[in-house]
């Protein structure tokens, strides 16, 4: 038997094929079988179990090709079973997880058990990142071959930046013969030791070590020159600053071959809002000052900054409650990065309703090869998010995260997923 659902009368955004107006959503045995208008008059699916969309927007399962998932080495903090369970309330039907997990992801055996526990566990699709160097020590490069191979699907030291240009030169050719993604985290590792905040004023205050944002902007210059000189594609990690974004931007305009991402909290929120001491407003790169962030609005509006994604960073209370100087880096946001984003993006008018869906859903799956994902093409992969946009809630623990640690907790935000559908099966309703 044939396991069907009807999404009906909801305003389906798909800025993959154009198209943007109400329409029913036939889906069926796990692909989208139909988006047209009057399936739900169709006699012979009368009978079709239906979800009511009207007033709802219908898009694409968002691609979030920025998490970390922790398994294996710290499931205290997430597991994949908890992280994908957080990524389908928020919309989120694929994640790349970065290769940074304890042992790292830089061998194909390796690679083998993460896949096997995500097909045993895993809510939604996760695909995985191999890491760059062997043991993300930047020292020698991995067996990218057995590792695309082995069901890579694209390589990063995430976590860590690859400081050796030579062989950040020898890793760019070597992934673009192979067809492979690289993403780098960038990072000036002699211009950010020991800073906990972004350098500025606001650290100056509280007495903090601050790293400046050419510590991000140094590196990406010099990515965008070695993907310049060898034609290979590079991706840059959560941007932070208006000099990236504005490199960023000249080189796309010669035809450099670079794409970039942004995260929900560096395009929402600013140094200057981080009260107090708190551990959870924690995360590299830095919050910056409300100049970068401006910057970060004025690229993803003109797609210079081609996708958002999370940097979704589990670390339990314990750690986090050290406080800015001592807790680790990193804050969760897959259960609101969508919602933020209509706060921040839509309906404070930077991005159309349609570009915000693109960046979150379309332009990933591009980045990273999906054809079947990010679009509500009939034949693709029935992964769906249905959302109010006017919705407002506030985000507050317990969490489907493991981890609380977000500095959305206590905001109100605007818009919320009522519904996402993997393969055609709800794996969040509200
Ligand atoms: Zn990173």
């Amino acid at each position: 038997m044939s396991e069907r659902l009807l999404i009906a009368g909801g305003l389906v955004i798909d800025p993959a094929r154009g198209l943007e107006a109400v329409r029913d959503v036939l889906v069926e045995d796990g692909e989208i079988r139909a988006v047209a208008a009057g399936l739900s008059r169709r006699r012979d699916l009368q009978d079709a179990p239906r979800f009511d969309a009207k007033g709802k927007w219908v898009i694409p399962g968002l691609v979030d090709m920025h998490v970390h998932l922790r398994e294996p080495g710290r499931e205290g903090d997430e597991t994949i079973a908890t992280g994908t369970r957080a990524a389908a309330r928020g919309g989120v039907t694929t994640v790349l997880a970065m290769a940074n997990t304890e042992p790292p992801t830089d061998n194909p055996s390796q690679l083998a058990l993460l896949r096997h526990a995500a097909a045993r566990d895993a809510a939604i699709e996760v695909l995985f990142a191999g890491a760059v160097t062997v043991g993300q020590k930047g020292e020698r490069l991995t067996e990218f071959a057995r590792l695309r191979a082995g069901g890579a699907a694209a390589l990063s030291d995430d976590g860590r930046p690859l400081m050796n240009a030579g062989l950040m030169r020898r890793a760019l050719e070597h992934a673009k013969d192979l067809g492979l993604l690289l993403i780098d985290h960038c990072e000036d590792l002699t211009l950010s030791a020991g800073a906990c905040v972004n350098e500025g004023p606001e650290a100056l205050r509280k007495g903090l070590r601050g790293a400046p944002w050419a510590a991000e902007t140094v590196q990406v210059a010099r990515d965008i020159a070695l993907a310049e000189l060898t034609g290979a594609r590079v991706h840059l990690a959560h941007l932070s600053s208006a000099a990236s974004v504005a490199a960023v931007r000249a080189a796309k305009r010669r035809g450099v071959p670079v794409s970039a991402e942004a995260c929900p909290h560096h395009f929402a929120l600013t140094d200057a809002m981080v009260p107090g001491y708190d551990g959870d407003w924690k995360m590299n790169p830095p919050l910056r000052a409300e100049a970068e962030r401006q910057a970060l609005l004025e690229g993803l509006a003109d797609g210079t900054i081609d996708a958002i994604a999370t940097d979704h960073a589990p670390h339990g209370c314990a750690a986090k409650g050290a406080g800015l100087d001592l807790a680790p880096f990193g804050v969760i946001g897959l259960e609101t990065s969508l919602s933020v984003a209509l706060t921040t993006l839509y309906h404070a008018k930077v991005l159309t309703r349609r570009k915000l869906v693109e960046r979150m859903s379309a332009a990933p799956a591009r980045l990273l090869g999906l054809a079947s994902k990010g679009t509500l093409a009939p034949g693709s992969d029935a992964d769906l998010a249905v959302v109010d946009p006017d919705a407002s809630w506030t985000p507050e623990a317990p969490f489907q995260s493991k981890s609380r640690n977000t500095p959305f907790a206590g905001r109100r935000l605007k818009g919320r997923v009522a519904l996402t559908l993997f393969a055609g099966r709800p794996v969040h309703a509200l």
